[in-house]
């Protein structure tokens, strides 16, 4: 491939054909559906994800990927040169007649969580997105609580998504070869939300994951602890624990009686 890579943009090209593919298949579109791709590159994914035959929108920030894209286009897949972050989400969809919105990409990683955090801020009903994220994010992302990687990213993305780590990818399966290994994470959509004031939820879940190695009493301390005390006991918690003990339940519900 004659291509000047970028290392500003996180270029990192997908070779292996398998991953490829696996990557395509962990989204199941229709051809009704309208599928966002964020930094096709040299169109690894893109090819593939063409066979769908659905609705396809990429992103992408480095216009001498054009060698490549510009003969991807056709009547329904569209690609915008421009920096994702940047971009009006809601506009650019809305002429796209669609029923479900997937979401994909081998992310750069320089960017994974501004582009997730703008995911979910876009307020876009998206039903699934799966992105290759450098593997120690994708061990972030999917913790469990209790385990050393789970913490205040985590509890923010499951409010949002059921998230799923699906597999390891080496660095040998990209062309110029990252530093870190990388895998695949696979968001579901929880259609099943409880409601819950975002900002007040972001705030105790951040404050409660301050200091890790600190307990919920020395973390919340401007907090009216008597008040926590209470709604802890009555979830089956205290301030003993640490927020790492918490699962995203427990946070909306302690941030909704605590605000209430
Ligand atoms: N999808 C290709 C693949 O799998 O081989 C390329 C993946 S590469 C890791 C990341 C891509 O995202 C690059 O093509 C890069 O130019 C593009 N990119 C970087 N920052 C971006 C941004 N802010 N908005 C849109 N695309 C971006």
């Amino acid at each position: 491939m004659e291509f000047n890579f970028k290392k500003k943009f996180g270029q990192n090209f997908l070779t292996n054909r398998a991953i490829i593919d696996n990557i395509v298949n962990s989204i199941s579109p229709s051809e009704e559906d309208l599928i966002i791709e964020i930094g096709p590159g040299g169109g690894a994914l893109t090819r593939n994800l063409k066979n769908y035959h659905a609705n396809l929108l990429c992103y992408e920030i480095d216009e001498d990927t054009k060698k490549y894209l510009s003969e991807l286009e056709d009547d329904k897949t569209h690609i915008i040169y421009d920096d994702f972050l940047k971009r009006d989400i809601i506009q650019d969809i809305e002429k796209i007649d669609y029923d479900d919105l997937f979401i994909i990409g081998n992310l750069p990683y320089y960017i994974t969580t501004p582009i997730i955090t703008k995911m979910i801020e876009s307020n876009i009903d998206v039903s699934g997105a799966v992105f290759m994220v450098q593997k120690e994010v994708a061990d972030r992302f999917s913790a469990k609580p209790r385990s050393r990687e789970y913490g205040s990213i985590t509890v923010f993305l499951n409010y949002y998504f059921d998230v799923q780590k699906l597999f390891v990818v080496g660095k040998n399966n990209f062309v110029p070869k990252p530093n870190v290994d990388s895998a695949v994470i696979k968001l579901t959509s929880k259609r099943d939300k409880m409601e819950v004031n975002i900002d007040n939820f972001n705030k105790l879940v951040r404050d409660a994951f301050q200091f890790k190695r600190k307990n919920l009493n020395n973390n919340l301390k401007n907090y009216d602890k008597e008040k926590l005390n209470m709604i802890l006991d009555s979830l089956g918690y205290s301030l003993n624990n640490r927020a790492e003990d918490l699962p995203c339940d427990i946070f909306v519900k302690m941030t909704n009686e605590y605000f209430k």
